[in-house]
């Protein structure tokens, strides 16, 4: 099976009624962009710059040692789209370099100083990897993508403080591409219900589902004690996800899904039926979701996926699924 899997490598992506699908790898380290190559993915879908700033003992990496890394991504990876995400930390990722700011001590750290927030609050640590992504845009194709965005405000002081990153690097004589585009995390039900703030200023969107799950249902991601109800099948969930394909889809923004659903081969068919285009996976997932992209046919799906978007009831929505698996 593994074997079988392997040959699947070489083959373009694209479903059986001939649909071109776009698989991209989830990455951590700079390193990791040679598992993605490997693994067939024609880009970075989302790297999850927070680690490079998680293991430092005493203070953030500087702009040079940020630089490198990036640029080492993006090298790794050959000219092929490599999506920056800004820096994620708070909740599940907690940072040294955040205590004494009463983080701990934050009452709820998931709904608290995180992500772009806490970049927002930090304008010259969050200056500092602008410049440093920017950079490395000199070298390939960079793309910037921002977490955890929510208000109209928070979108367009990113987009200034990148604008004022740009100014700077102009000022220092260093190189960047000058049309590198910026996107944003949807992860947060109400950036998804309030679309058009962020169709309207963006360039492209990724969906997360492992935070939009999390904030749609009121369920800590990281709390075992209710991990029984973390259901990425919720049809709330089901409907936010659809609702911004549908939307991204009718304006013409690019939009992938980057969050743990994108990498599981039972969603690939309800996904695919949805309207995803772009999935973006840890590259260990990538060949299985390709043999199920490989066999799906667009057509069949319409019908059984339209059924499940309609399924209120658990009971008819398990039915549903279950045409879904079989078309
Ligand atoms: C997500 O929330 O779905 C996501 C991809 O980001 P992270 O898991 O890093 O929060
Ligand atoms: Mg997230």
């Amino acid at each position: 099976e593994q074997k079988k899997l392997q040959r699947l490598k070489f083959s373009p992506t694209q479903t059986l009624c001939g649909h071109k699908i776009a698989l991209c790898a989830n990455i951590e380290l700079p390193e990791d962009a040679r598992a993605a190559v490997d693994a067939g993915a024609v880009g970075v879908g989302l790297f999850r710059t927070e680690f490079l700033f998680m293991n430092q003992k005493g203070g953030l990496p500087e702009e040079e040692e940020q630089f490198a890394a990036y640029r080492q991504a993006v090298e790794l990876m050959g000219g092929l789209p490599v999506t920056i995400r800004t820096i994620d930390v708070g909740a599940d990722k907690p940072l040294d370099a955040m205590s004494g700011d009463g983080y701990e001590t934050a009452p709820n750290p998931a709904l608290g100083l995180r992500a772009i927030r806490w970049s927002l609050s930090e304008p010259q640590m969050f200056l500092t990897q602008l410049r440093a992504i920017l950079r490395a845009s000199a070298y390939g194709q960079v793309r910037i993508l921002v977490p955890m965005l929510a208000h109209a405000q928070e979108i367009d002081q990113t987009l200034d403080l990148i604008h004022e990153a740009k100014r700077q690097l102009d000022e220092a004589g260093l190189t960047y591409d000058p049309g590198v585009r910026i996107g944003a995390m949807i992860e947060i039900p109400a950036a998804a219900i309030a679309l058009p703030l962020f169709l309207k200023r963006l360039d492209f969107l990724s969906i997360g589902t492992n935070d939009l799950i999390q904030y749609t249902l009121a369920i800590d991601r990281a709390d075992n004690s209710v991990a029984h109800l973390y259901d990425p099948l919720h049809p709330a969930v089901l409907h936010l996800i659809a609702f911004t394909l549908r939307e991204a889809k009718r304006v013409g923004v690019p939009v992938s899904i980057c969050g743990e659903m994108a990498g599981d081969p039972q969603l690939t068919r309800l996904l695919l039926g949805m309207g995803l285009t772009e999935f973006s996976m840890h590259p260990s997932q990538l060949l299985e979701v390709k043999q199920e992209i490989l066999r799906a046919d667009l057509r069949a799906l319409e019908k059984p996926v339209a059924d499940v978007l309609a399924a209120f009831e658990p009971g008819e929505l398990q039915a549903a699924l279950k045409r879904v698996a079989e078309v």
